[in-house]
């Protein structure tokens, strides 16, 4: 049996929407991590490989013979501005594989070396970004959140040129594909109909099924993709994530979270926080993000207009009354991941507002997200003390009050307390990939070569929602000195 049995559909079925790109080849491939569980999930048999043989091959160093490297076209609006090319520069799609549960995904190495995308860049990551993919990706599959995955991270013994020299990595990211909103835009641009029409049908083989047998398959696919994104959003919403860097060809199709560039992770609750460096008008900030996958969508829903009808404007008619469904259904999933974080079971008109008071007051006094809702497990104990809750708060009667209408709102459930706790612990993580606990392993890294850190955060997020004593440390929010405000891509 090959250790890679890649079966390449998007090499095989959509000749013309990618070019061929080999990997360049590293000074000194070493091995940082290699996730063998997910391994194993995605069938390879890996067993005979040491770590030098598996550096070897995910820093593009050695080629499994059944791999077709290729790099994918795209375009994308980045940060609201068109650019219609810009396609894999530093990615290499490796293949494809069919997992343990019968699932397509992609294996692409990033930081490769120049392909015929790279434009002025070098193809390369560094060590940094490659670390904090790790993290980020691992964690929210961990937090139940659909995510692209981490299988390997190398460190490529070369130097990259940033801002400083920086230690070069090689990360592998698995996928359950790598279509963007921008893979539709590049041929939408180009006004080459038949290769969206082929993008869209290979889409809907691989991600939306049931949408070949509705009456407009295209529409079908849209609103389907739509949907996803709207739980996508509701979901790393509700953990406090800012994605940073939402542009349409950061926007996964599949209903993924995709790219992990200057990402971040709210402490004290803010709706405006806003962290990535390079996005000067708060585009991407926390609140913001429905919002702009709704844009995202419309950009997408554009590029299937020729597909769905011959008459435009009834085309038009027909997206746009799907695009518009957006808001309502976020607001739904929200809603749902926000009950959930409480302790609710059912849906009862008076939630949105309990759930906006809770969020008005962690506002008002700044107060962790992350801490204060896992806080509210306590307040369900037995004995029933408020206390660690409570004690966050400054106005302790608006803090009681809450607590009250917030346990009657359990009763209406006829949920025991033991329950509701139970909810509320797997909803919220009592371990986030905090921002300066990521910065402090990358640190570790770069400067001085020590990955420890960094395999220990990856560790305690594997676990998110379990308490675990001896790391409570990462629990704790930063101190005032240690909050990062700012994220770069560093790629
Ligand atoms: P991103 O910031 O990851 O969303 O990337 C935006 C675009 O820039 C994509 O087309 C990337 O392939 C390209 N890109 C980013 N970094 C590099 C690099 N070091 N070399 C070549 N292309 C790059
Ligand atoms: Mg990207």
């Amino acid at each position: 049996m090959t250790a890679f049995p890649f079966d390449n559909s998007y090499a095989r079925d959509l000749e013309g929407l990618w070019l061929k790109s080999l990997p360049s080849c590293v000074s000194d491939p070493q091995l940082i991590r290699f996730n063998n569980e997910l391994a194993d999930e995605l069938g390879l048999a890996l067993a005979e490989f040491d770590d030098q043989a598996l550096a070897n091959i995910f820093a593009g160093n050695e080629l499994p013979a059944t791999a077709q490297p290729l790099a994918m076209a795209y375009a994308g609006h980045q940060f609201g501005h068109f650019s219609p090319q810009l396609g894999d520069g530093r990615a290499i799609l490796l293949g494809e594989v069919i997992d343990r549960n019968g699932m397509r995904r992609d294996i692409q190495l990033k930081g490769p070396g120049r392909t015929p995308f790279s434009r002025s860049g070098d193809g390369r990551a560094a060590l940094g970004p490659v670390l904090r993919e790790y993290i980020v990706s691992e964690f929210m599959h961990a937090a139940g959140i659909p995510a692209t995955r981490a299988l390997a991270a190398v460190l490529t013994g070369d130097e990259v040129y940033r801002e400083t020299v920086k230690p070069g990595g090689v990360f592998t990211r698995v996928a359950s594909s790598h279509i963007r909103v921008g893979t539709f835009q590049f041929f939408a641009a180009r006004g080459d109909v038949d290769a969206v029409k082929r993008l869209a049908n290979f889409t809907i083989a691989r991600h939306y099924r049931e949408a070949a047998h509705a009456e407009r398959p295209y529409l079908a696919l849209f609103e389907a993709a739509l949907e996803r994104q709207a739980q996508l959003i509701a979901k790393w919403t509700a953990i406090g994530f800012v994605h940073g860097v939402m542009n349409t060809d950061n926007m996964a199709v599949s209903g993924e979270t995709i790219d992990f560039g200057p990402c971040a992770f709210i402490d004290h609750y803010d709706p405006d926080a806003l962290f990535s460096s390079i996005d000067q008008n708060g585009r991407y900030a926390f609140s913001n993000q429905p919002l702009i996958a709704q844009w995202n969508l419309a950009r997408l829903a554009e590029t299937l207009v020729p597909l769905i009808d011959a008459d435009q404007d009834a085309a038009v008619k027909l997206v746009t009354d799907v695009l518009e469904t957006f808001p309502a259904r976020f607001e739904a999933h929200r809603l749902a991941e926000m009950r959930k974080k409480l302790g609710l079971k059912s849906a009862k008109d008076g939630d949105r507002a309990l759930i906006q008071q809770l969020l008005d007051m962690m506002q008002a006094d700044t107060i962790d997200y992350t801490v204060a809702f896992r806080a509210l497990a306590d307040c369900l104990e037995p004995g029933g003390q408020d206390s660690a809750f409570s004690a966050l708060f400054a106005d302790k009667e608006k803090t009681d009050s809450w607590l009250q209408a917030w346990r009657r709102r359990i009763a209406v459930d006829g949920t025991d307390g033991a329950s509701a706790k139970a909810i509320i612990l797997a909803a919220n993580p009592a371990y986030i990939p905090r921002n300066h606990r990521i910065e402090e392993a990358i640190r570790a890294a770069e400067d001085q070569g020590d990955l420890a850190p960094f395999h220990r955060l990856v560790d305690v997020l594997a676990k998110p929602f379990e308490d675990q004593p001896v790391n409570a440390a990462y629990q704790t929010p930063p101190l005032p000195e240690e909050r990062v405000t700012k994220t770069f891509c560093g790629t």
